[in-house]
């Protein structure tokens, strides 16, 4: 499968669209899943053009990875969260909706499920308060 680089996660990458954004370095930015799983729902997605974990190269993975651990410490700490579950979907046949590569951080709640992947839009006005409370912690980590 070849990148497609007017998917949504590359268009909001080169800005183009919008994002509550909580973390950004040279080669990662994390923002909040505009229809999460769970309260804090939150994506981290390299700068490089990869669709999957097939095509991304390890030094790219470590990274992600490295930033990944990062927001769900930060995630725990920011939303009080009981577990934090990581997700990475490879294709259509998995699951993946956005082809640029992403991990997912979703903050789990003793007794609360998670909500059905990518289906409800969530109040933008809660978006940007989990946003800032990520950002907040994420800061002074
Ligand atoms: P995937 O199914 O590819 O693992 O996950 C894609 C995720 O991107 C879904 O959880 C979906 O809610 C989220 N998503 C889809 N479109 C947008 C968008 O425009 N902005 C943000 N922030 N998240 C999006």
């Amino acid at each position: 499968m070849s990148y497609d680089s007017n998917n949504i996660f590359a268009r909001i990458l080169r800005g183009e669209i919008p994002a509550y954004k909580v973390y950004e370095d040279e080669r990662t930015l994390a923002f909040m899943d505009v229809m999460p799983q769970s309260d804090g729902h939150t994506l981290v997605v390299p700068k490089y053009s990869a669709a999957n974990l097939f095509e991304l190269p390890a030094a790219q993975l470590q990274s992600l990875i490295a930033i990944t651990q990062k927001v769900a410490v930060a995630a725990r700490q920011a939303f009080s969260a009981d577990g934090i579950t990581l997700m990475q979907f490879n294709g259509e046949a998995a699951g993946q909706t956005v082809f640029h590569i992403h991990f997912h951080v979703v903050p789990r709640y003793r007794g609360r499920e998670m909500i059905l992947h990518g289906r409800t839009m969530a109040d933008a006005a809660l978006l940007q308060a989990n946003a800032q409370k990520l950002k907040a912690v994420l800061a002074g980590q």
